[in-house]
């Protein structure tokens, strides 16, 4: 397959950077997909530059035909659907319909903004001076930095830009490394739909070359990071030193599935499969810890472990694999480390998967499902850090209050799906778990766009993506005009001179 030659995107010109780096194909790394600028702070400088000459203008513009240029997108979105979904399989190794669904949700996601520029940008509010009227009017911050991870390379990074541009930002999106070629894309079709130039700027780079150039850059008004706690929780401890920034951050998780002692076991067994299997359990919402009914754990457990062992894993670009690869050699690195602490914690190994060598496995960063069980400990290092990878733990519960206990120990609180059939048990789970994203007899994974997306504690900052993201780029205005021939004042003001 063709080689991409990928290039920055900015002020709406192609360019290059005196370095370049690859990204690779994690199914056969023989295959390289791309080769990319590899930007530092030149670049970055000239992308900032560039969205904060084309904010005044933009900021002007109607949020109407904001959102008409947004309408081009999804329509090119859905043209070029078939080669998004190819290149997403290729470079991240999520798997064809994984990879589908991720173009799906971006267009989905381009629909709702663009639909949204026709929605209320505030509120008229009461006064208690009836000759005075009040509104709160939404504006935009300025100049904001996207920072995306790989994992959903066409739906993240429009879950950042477009909610920002359609209120009057201006955006620079670096994505991330392992998945530029998406990136790329995404430039080329941005650039065709019409954004005037220095909109949306798109460069390539490394996290801290490139990344955190542009987070540390003092135009900068707002970021919106989607990642890793490490790097989520970086950004936030720079930005509370510059009061004049703002960050979202959407962070890790370490996210469980309880299965309560009413639960129905065919509802119970494809949810776990799927929690803690798709994209190879490389999503911020997978599943590392399932929390069984003590009753009900070795049924639970028996279909589990068939349904692990009889995952087919192989090339992204299959589709009839249940799932693909990892996505780098450090992902299956971790993967390891979180398996040999789980084995050095006294946990029992129940299904000791590891790396897939030999024949359609022999090139990628394949790695078959780890699965091992023990009573829950509050010390356990492993039972607390996201693998992102399938490594699962089984922990027996004693019933509802402890699952919810145990739940609501762990760091992160990004999602929770609970298998039960009593409405009072999962009516207890909603009020009680600490998470962002609650499923009931579901996945913990599969949100949709229009809903708010976003964790509590390591998960997030409490600013949910996607949809809800919309009020968190614009500032809140107060605007008050009186209509009276004299000044009328609240609170019981004088205004006697
Ligand atoms: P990552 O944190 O390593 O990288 C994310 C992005 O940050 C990349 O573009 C990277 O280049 C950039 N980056 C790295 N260091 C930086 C720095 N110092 N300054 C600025 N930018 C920097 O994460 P990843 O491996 O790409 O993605 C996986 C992680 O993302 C997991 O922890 C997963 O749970 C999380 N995630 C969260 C959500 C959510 O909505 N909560 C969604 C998807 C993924």
């Amino acid at each position: 397959m063709t080689v991409i030659q990928g290039r920055n995107y900015i002020n709406g010109e192609w360019r290059d950077a005196s370095e370049t780096f690859e990204s690779v194909n994690p199914s056969d790394i023989r295959e390289t997909v791309g080769v990319f600028p590899a930007s530092g702070k030149a670049e970055a400088d000239e992308a900032i530059a560039a969205a904060s000459a084309a904010f005044p203008s933009w900021k002007r513009l109607s949020r109407i035909n904001r959102g008409e240029i947004i309408d081009n997108f999804a329509q090119l979105l859905k043209r070029d659907r078939d080669e998004l979904i190819q290149l997403c399989a290729r470079e991240v190794g999520k798997q064809w319909n994984e990879s589908y669904a991720d173009v799906i949700e971006a267009i989905h996601m381009t629909q709702f903004v663009a639909g949204y520029a026709r929605q209320p940008n505030g509120f008229v509010v009461p006064s208690e001076i009836p000759a005075k009227d009040a509104y709160i009017i939404r504006k935009p911050k300025g100049v904001t930095v996207c920072i995306a991870p790989w994992n959903f390379p066409v739906a993240i990074p429009l879950w950042e830009v477009l909610p920002a541009v359609l209120e009057g930002n201006t955006c620079v999106l670096k994505p991330s490394p392992y998945s530029s070629a998406c990136g790329y894309k995404l430039a080329q079709l941005l650039d065709e739909a019409g954004f005037p130039k220095g909109v949306v700027n798109v460069i390539h780079g490394g996290g801290p070359d490139c990344g955190e150039v542009l987070t540390h850059h003092p135009d900068t008004r707002l970021i919106l990071f989607t990642g890793s706690f490490a790097v989520g929780q970086s950004i936030q401890q720079f930005v509370a030193t510059d009061p004049t920034k703002f960050a979202a951050c959407e962070l890790g998780g370490k996210n469980q599935l309880l299965v309560l002692d009413d639960a129905n076991m065919d509802i119970a067994i494809p949810a776990a499969v799927m929690s803690a299997y798709k994209t190879s359990g490389q999503r911020c919402v997978s599943v590392g810890r399932i929390l069984v009914d003590r009753t009900r754990e070795a049924e639970f457990t028996e279909r589990f472990l068939d349904a692990s062992q009889r995952l087919r894993i192989g090339n992204a670009m299959d589709r009839d694999v249940f799932t693909g690869p990892l996505v780098n050699e450090q992902g299956r690195e971790k993967f390891e480390r979180h398996n040999a602490r789980a084995r050095e914690e006294g946990f029992e190994v129940l299904l000791d998967g590891g790396r897939l060598t030999g024949g359609e496995h022999e090139h990628g960063y394949f790695v078959s499902p780890f699965v091992y069980r023990g009573e829950y400990r509050d010390d356990s290092w492993v039972l607390n850090e996201e693998a992102f990878s399938p490594h699962v733990a089984i922990l027996p519960v004693d019933g509802l209050d402890e699952a919810i206990r145990i739940h609501n120990e762990v760091p992160y609180g990004l999602a929770a799906a609970v298998i039960t059939e009593d409405y009072r048990k999962w009516r207890e789970c909603r009020e009680e778990l600490e998470v962002g994203l609650l499923y009931v007899n579901l996945p913990s994974i599969g949100a949709e766009v229009h809903l708010p997306f976003g964790g509590m504690k390591r998960s997030g900052n409490g600013h949910p993506g996607a949809a809800t993201l919309i009020d968190y780029v614009t500032h809140r205005t107060a605007f008050t005009v009186n209509h009276d021939h004299e000044i009328k004042m609240a609170q019981g003001l004088s205004a006697e001179l």
